[in-house]
């Protein structure tokens, strides 16, 4: 028996490495992770162009992890929040919107998250750990084999549950799966990573990927968003603005502000002034989320009205800005509102099947 290793948590270049400790050409690498991401394959038995020695060397060393949804909960908006179950019986969720002609898979990246904002029911119960690359990459796995055309998913958010430059190595390890020509083949212009603002992590993040930037600011002063975002004490906004200009950004893209609208705390006319005024050094589009409530929350979603006046200003600075009244309200899958059942001492069937 040996002990067998994920093979999807590893890159292209990780298991070439892999393969070369045993004297396997590396092309036999491209021909793995094709049978596994191109045509949706869970056992080394079926990749008919390896020799059956090969097939048989791999069985014994590795194992193709899958996660299978065990709950799915559909919205009166179109979008769906699947529940999955992990290993270790923690459950991570992952959302999927309906745009126009294709979906959006918003992503997981740890079950719960350590960041401790005030307003997000996700950061209440703290991080419980964080996913592996392969627990990132099955949630697109599971969730692309249930639609009729897989090929209808073509957006990728981070945006679930979880600070994703917490758990660095294992997000840019899917990120580069995600992306890559022998992996998932997503567009890397059709991929955002969201962060409350870890600044050294953002510059790792440009040098090591390409990616959409989203930057979650929440407010345009730092004593209310010290208020809000703990994270704002060790980097305040102007650190995280300085690190969002340093961010190699391709031709024609921007990054993403977003900013979650709570009455009374950061909605008003004069801290749109103040936002459009930040952002002016940067290429910058701001969606607005008005704070969708939950049970206990101490705050409150601003009127239409003033929603509207600080969306007005922020427009007429020429800023492209959009109200993002998010999906999936019914199911408690909107923003900041996915906390799947941590601690319900259910202790359930393993549902992370290797083989
Ligand atoms: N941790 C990362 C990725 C999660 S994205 C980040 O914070 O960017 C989750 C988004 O939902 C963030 O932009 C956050 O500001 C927003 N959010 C959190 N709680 C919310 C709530 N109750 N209502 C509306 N948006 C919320
Ligand atoms: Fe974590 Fe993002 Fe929620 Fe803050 S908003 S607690 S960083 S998931």
């Amino acid at each position: 028996m040996f002990v067998q290793q994920d093979v999807k948590n590893l890159t292209h270049e990780s298991l070439v490495h892999w393969l070369g400790q045993y004297g396997v050409v590396s092309y036999r690498a491209d021909q793995i992770l094709k049978w596994i991401y191109h045509r949706g394959v869970y056992s080394f038995s079926e990749m008919t162009d390896l020799s059956k020695d090969l097939r048989r060397f791999l069985s014994d060393r590795l194992a193709i992890s899958r996660l299978e949804p065990e709950q799915v909960q559909s919205s009166m908006d179109g979008s769906k929040k699947y529940l999955f179950r992990l290993e270790d019986g923690q459950n991570v969720e992952s959302v999927l919107i309906p745009e126009r002609g294709h979906w959006t898979l918003c992503v997981s990246s740890q079950v719960g998250c350590g960041m401790g904002c005030k307003f997000c029911l996700t950061g209440r119960g703290g991080l419980v750990r964080n996913l592996e690359p392969s627990e990132i990459i099955n949630q697109i796995c599971a969730v692309r084999d249930d639609l009729e055309d897989p090929r209808s998913l073509t957006n990728i958010v981070f945006m679930g549950m979880g600070e994703p430059l917490a758990n660095y190595n294992s997000v840019v390890q899917a990120i580069q799966i995600i992306t890559g020509n022998n992996g998932l083949q997503f567009s890397n212009r059709r991929v955002t990573l969201s962060t409350a603002g870890l600044v050294p992590r953002i510059d790792d993040l440009g040098r090591d990927v390409t990616v959409n930037l989203a930057v979650s600011l929440n407010a345009a002063d730092d004593d209310t968003r010290n208020k809000l975002m703990p994270i704002n004490r060790t980097y305040p906004i102007e650190m995280l603005l300085s690190a969002c200009r340093r961010f190699p950004l391709p031709s024609r893209r921007m990054i993403t502000f977003e900013y979650v609208l709570i009455a009374g705390m950061n909605d008003a006319p004069g801290d749109a002034m103040r936002l459009a005024r930040l952002l002016r050094p940067l290429r910058a589009k701001i969606n607005l989320i008005p704070f969708n409530p939950y049970e206990g929350a101490e705050f409150k979603r601003p009127e239409e009205g003033a929603i509207l006046t600080f969306q007005k200003v922020l427009l007429d600075h020429h800023y492209t800005t959009i109200i993002r009244h998010s999906k999936g309200g019914d199911i408690c899958a909107a923003c900041g509102q996915l906390r799947a059942r941590m601690s319900n001492g259910e202790p359930g069937e393993a549902k992370q099947i290797t083989g």
